[in-house]
């Protein structure tokens, strides 16, 4: 990377795409950035996702993803106790068992059928029959004729998104409140961003890491990102009373239903294509929840507490959309993250950080490169 002596890097969007990039740019590589944020820190889908760190469920992808996903989990492990302990905030990284029920006999052979390959890649995974999830508590219907059973890793979104600021920022990573309005170029070399105030941010390279807004910066990048605001509702509840949090959580084709560290208890979630409309609705709260009595009848009988909502920015392919782009230099993207993006922070975060620093990544992320839309642009 070349630098020209003002920020190394400006990173737009301070997401956890963003933030952990600088993050790893800071720790791993010495090289400072600013983070150019236009709103808050994880204002964006950071800060109101479930933080489930999936790699298997109701969305199936393909082996070589669902392997990177994995990945990214492992790192998680791997970097949260350096992460609390830097910015000191602990974002409540947790194990939570998860039950995927079979409520009819095809879905007991689907996934039953699936448990082979995910065993073979590495996911410890069991089949509890119909009178070993019914020990498991009064929140499971007691339709479900069986279930597969793991234990995965969940933590606290919007906590682990500041905690990547937080972490930023003692290394030296400014954080600006601005809009950034283009990508400065000398040739095919970007050098800075531009500002909505008119201001000019120089730097080596630019990371534009804006989430589903990356799909209007075809003109700063030279090339479309097909990538769509998908909106998620949640409905956050309490347990109804009398009754103890769940100890499990429960993923199903109809919804979700997962009891948090913090002590919210999710029930998800919607996928609709409204624009960049980022507010609830009453008509996604009754749909949420009529689909998830079905798994869950309790949930009934719970209090409402909340109900938000944000855009995922989701990608043609539901694969992310990262690394430098194509007939540039110094100008990368990372964003299509879709369901994923918390999942994936930290391996998509060192990635790129390895990427801008290095020219390369001891990561694989070929084949989530921005080139293979470029070629369509
Ligand atoms: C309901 C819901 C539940 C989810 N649950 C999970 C989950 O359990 N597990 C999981 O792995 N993933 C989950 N996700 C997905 C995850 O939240 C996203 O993939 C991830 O947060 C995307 O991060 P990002 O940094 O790319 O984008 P964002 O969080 O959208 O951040 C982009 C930032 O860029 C800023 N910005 C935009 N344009 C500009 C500009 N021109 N100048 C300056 N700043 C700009 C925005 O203000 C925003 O803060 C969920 C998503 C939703 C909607």
């Amino acid at each position: 990377m070349t630098t020209n002596g003002t920020a190394e890097v400006v990173v737009v969007g301070g997401g956890v795409m963003g933030c952990s990039t600088a993050w790893f740019l800071a720790a791993d590589h010495g090289i400072r950035s600013v983070i150019v944020e236009r709103d808050a820190v994880a204002s964006g889908a950071s800060g109101g996702a479930a933080g489930e760190l999936g790699a298997v469920g109701r969305h199936r992808y393909s082996i070589e993803y669902t392997r990177f996903l994995l990945e990214g989990i492992r790192m998680h492990t791997e970097v949260a106790e350096t992460l609390v302990a830097e910015s000191g905030v602990d974002y409540l990284f947790s194990d939570i068992p998860i039950l995927r029920p079979a409520l009819d006999e095809e879905e007991a052979r689907d996934l039953q059928g699936q448990m082979g390959w995910q065993r073979e890649i590495g996911i410890d995974v069991e089949w509890l029959d119909e009178t070993q999830v019914r020990s498991l508590g009064t929140w499971l219907t007691e339709d479900a004729l069986g279930a597969a059973y793991t234990i995965e890793k969940q933590l606290e979104a919007y906590p682990f998104a500041i905690a990547l600021a937080q972490a930023c920022e003692r290394r030296g990573v400014s954080i600006r409140t601005a809009e950034v309005n283009g990508v400065l170029r000398d040739g095919e070399r970007a050098c800075g961003v531009t500002l909505a105030s008119g201001e000019r941010i120089e730097a080596g390279a630019v990371l534009v890491a804006n989430g589903p807004w990356s799909q209007h910066t075809a003109e700063w990048l030279g090339m479309e990102v097909p990538v769509v605001p998908l909106r998620g509702q949640i409905v956050h509840l309490s347990p109804p009373d009398g009754v103890p949090m769940p100890a499990h959580s429960i993923f199903h084709e109809t919804g979700y239903v997962l009891p948090k560290a913090g002590g919210d208890l999710l029930v998800g979630t919607t996928e609709e294509l409204a624009g960049f409309d980022p507010y609830p609705t009453m008509e996604a709260q009754n749909g949420i929840l009529e689909a998830v009595i079905r798994i869950a009848p309790n949930v009934l009988d719970a209090p409402i507490r909340d109900l938000t909502a944000c855009l995922r920015p989701y990608s043609p392919d539901q694969m992310p959309i990262l690394g430098a782009v194509p007939g540039t230099e110094s100008l990368y993207l990372s964003t299509g993250h879709g369901y994923k993006g918390i999942t994936l922070a930290i391996i998509s975060g060192k990635a790129m950080a390895q990427q801008i620093a290095n020219g390369k990544s001891d990561i694989d992320i070929s084949p989530f490169s921005p080139a293979r839309f470029a070629e369509a642009s």
